[in-house]
């Protein structure tokens, strides 16, 4: 079923989403596959606490398979796949996403609990978008042809070039925040360079990818080119990243999941990607606009219940608008209405899973204990995985507030003095994944923005990325660059061919 209007309520979900949640099984070679032990595990609808459906709980037995599978693939039919061809593959998903839509988002929303509206709009619009850009790609790799000095043997001459090529298996491992996108985000570069793909989504949500698997199949996909294996990180993950077969490693999730998957790489020497935790600044000076106070707050912080990567956890406000921005703030904080994401008009939502939530309150219990102070102190429905959205203000550097990621509708505002200040403080944590600077004086913005330690730097806005935008991050947020064409680049490898000649 085509996407609806993205602010259209859910009054019925579709028949298409209840037929495949009777059976959602793994996609292996082709083929859709419960686990070798037969074992499964349930997936929860965070909107009511309840089981939405069981999913394989594969194992490093089913890992085999499905390597196995995309190395099959890669050496035969997909490599003998011309670029264009691949170009028109990739559009082809991007058109059946589409055709699927209102299925795709509804599953998404009832798995994640997202907004209906974000279910549209991101995880399936721009998932399509995403496939389309990475189409182009795929015609225009290209290596270079390059003048050397070799002297000998006397007599003869040279001549080099480099190619690009597709780099192998690549294993592929999200978070749940943005399932089906984060599995765009991967899958389709893969893709357009050439490679093939075993993407293990989160424990939380994998229905999207499971569904995004078929659809490859149904583009016309050779079997075994994309591969989806639900299973713990524990399990299927690890035996995924240490599994001889993968020559590459694209990993998005938390800063110590992605170490633990850094040193495992380095062991084989695997190709790796990481792509993690944030504690995103909004330094927001006094000559900022504040009429912005109200994108910057529903978007810059609370997009997607604040379970963003590069969401503004923490805002700093120079002293002169501290009093009144604080208050604009807080009364857009208090206005946001909290329910299910099936209705498009709560812009909160429940939060992933039941363990999030625990987590998401012992931070804000943890802020209180700490000496911070809440102003909202909202509450939230019982049923299901709610926390109400929390802003606290008297927050020091030093406090697990400031410093550890929450991932939820929680953040810290402080004031500060002046502008190097407000710098030095954004720039105080482990994290550089996002940042954003609110000002009207263009000598700010072009003063401080090189300054600011982080992968991507808004001004006047926050947390809208793009693909045609390099996304990844400085210090302990990532090694790697995700969108454009570096994107690209993370499934190829250089090589250089020298030509000698009499
Ligand atoms: P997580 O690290 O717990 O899990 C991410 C994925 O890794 C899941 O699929 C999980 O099953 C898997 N995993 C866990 N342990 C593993 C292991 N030992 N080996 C292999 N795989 C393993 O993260 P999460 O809680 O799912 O996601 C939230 C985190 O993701 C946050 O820290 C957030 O900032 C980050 N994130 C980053 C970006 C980015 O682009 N930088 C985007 C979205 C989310």
């Amino acid at each position: 079923m085509k996407i609806a209007r993205p602010d259209s309520l859910v009054e019925t979900v579709s028949p298409d989403v209840t037929s495949f949640l009777a059976a959602p099984l793994a996609v292996i070679g082709g083929k859709s596959s419960p686990a070798q032990s037969g074992e499964t595990f349930p997936v929860y609808n965070p909107a009511t606490g309840e089981v939405l459906a069981r999913v394989p709980a594969c194992g490093p037995a089913d890992i085999d398979r499905a390597v196995a599978a995309a190395q099959e693939a890669f050496e035969g039919p997909w490599s003998k796949m011309l670029p264009a061809q691949r170009q028109g593959l990739l559009l082809k998903i991007a058109d059946l996403i589409e055709a699927h839509g209102e299925e795709l988002a509804q599953l998404e929303t009832l798995n994640q609990g997202k907004s209906i509206m974000l279910s549209r709009l991101i995880e399936v619009q721009s998932s399509a978008e995403y496939f389309r850009y990475m189409a182009g790609w795929a015609t225009k790799i290209e290596g270079s042809t390059l003048d050397v000095s070799i002297p000998i043997p006397p007599g003869m001459s040279y001549q080099a070039f480099t190619r690009k090529e597709a780099v192998g298996v690549v294993a592929a491992i999200t978070p749940w925040n943005f399932p089906l996108n984060m599995a765009a985000w991967k899958i389709a570069p893969a893709l357009a360079a050439g490679c093939t793909v075993v993407l293990k989504p989160a424990e939380e949500t994998p229905l999207t990818s499971i569904r995004l698997a078929r659809i490859c199949l149904e583009a016309g996909l050779p079997e075994g080119v994309v591969n989806v294996v639900t299973g713990t990180g524990e399990t299927a993950g690890a035996a995924l990243v240490a599994h001889p077969g993968v020559a590459k490693i694209t990993f998005t999730g938390s800063t110590g999941t992605g170490k633990r998957i850094g040193i495992q790489a380095m062991q084989d020497m695997k190709r790796v990607t990481l792509e993690l935790g944030g504690k995103a600044p909004m330094v927001m000076f006094d000559d900022m606009d504040l009429d912005l106070l109200g994108p910057a707050t529903g978007i810059g912080t609370f997009f997607n219940t604040g379970q963003t990567c590069c969401a503004g956890a923490r805002i700093y406000l120079q002293r002169g608008i501290y009093d009144k921005a604080l208050e604009v703030i807080a009364g857009i904080t208090r206005s946001l209405p909290l329910g299910s994401g099936l209705d498009p008009r709560n812009q909160l939502n429940p939060l992933v899973s039941a363990r999030h939530q625990a987590h998401v309150k012992a931070c804000i219990a943890k802020g209180i204990e700490d000496g911070a102070r809440p102003l909202i102190g909202g509450t939230a429905p019982d049923k299901g995985f709610y926390v109400a959205p929390e802003l606290f203000t008297d927050v020091r550097q030093d406090m697990a507030l400031m410093q550890e990621e929450v991932f939820g509708p929680v953040v810290a505002v402080t004031p500060f003095d002046d502008p190097d200040e407000g710098i030095r403080l954004a720039n105080d944590t482990r994290y550089g994944l996002g940042a954003s600077l609110w000002t009207t004086d263009l000598n700010k913005v072009m003063r401080y923005v090189p300054k600011l330690k982080a992968g991507v730097i808004w001004v006047n806005s926050h947390n809208i990325p793009d693909q045609n935008m390099p996304f990844g991050g400085f210090k302990q947020s990532g090694i790697g660059r995700e969108h454009g064409r570096g994107a690209l680049d993370n499934y190829l490898e250089t090589k250089s061919v020298c030509v000698a000649y009499r």
